[in-house]
């Protein structure tokens, strides 16, 4: 078991458009082992590739109070949604933040799994909003990016802040 560094805003890979993955080879399948751990030491509910340093279209999930739900998923996509809910949400990589983002209700997410099959998952409560959260880090989003203008402000004020505290 290895555990990987979570990145944390403003760090610039959490801002990249990740990479699809082509090949499932040994290094992807440690990652998402890594991921996985990593995502369970936390504590979190899910974890994105870009969030530990590797600009690849990989999301690991897992919604479960028991732990043992772990959904891994590779170049996964939206294929369709339905409703809108909002719902409180934080991010490992933004750490003390929570906020109300808007979200799709359902979502039918299609990926590859370890192995290379193609999986269809419907989805909806918090493994829809998680689903659409990890697949925002591949896409260089963070959920600030989903607020509004004046609370984005806000928070950015209180980074400053907190980085300059942090400099001293
Ligand atoms: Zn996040």
């Amino acid at each position: 078991m290895s555990l990987l560094t979570i990145l944390t805003y403003p760090e610039p890979i959490l801002r990249k458009r990740a990479r699809p993955v082509e090949t499932i080879d040994g290094n992807i399948e440690k990652l998402v082992e890594d991921m996985a751990d990593t995502m369970y030491a936390a504590p979190g509910i899910g974890l994105a590739a870009p969030q530990v340093g590797e600009s690849l279209r990989i999301i690991t999930v897992d919604v479960t109070e028991e732990r043992e739900g772990l959904i891994v998923l590779i170049n996964p996509e939206i294929i369709s949604w339905e409703g809108e809910c909002a719902g409180e949400e934080g991010c490992l990589s933004i750490p003390d933040f929570k906020e109300v983002i808007p979200r799709k209700k359902k979502v039918v997410i299609r990926g590859l799994d370890i192995s290379g099959k193609e999986m269809k998952i419907p989805a909806e409560g918090i493994l829809a909003i998680s689903f659409q959260h990890e697949i925002d880090h591949l896409d260089g989003m963070v959920i600030i990016d989903r607020i509004s203008g004046l609370k984005r402000d806000l928070f950015k004020k209180k980074l400053k802040k907190k980085i300059a505290q942090q400099q001293l």
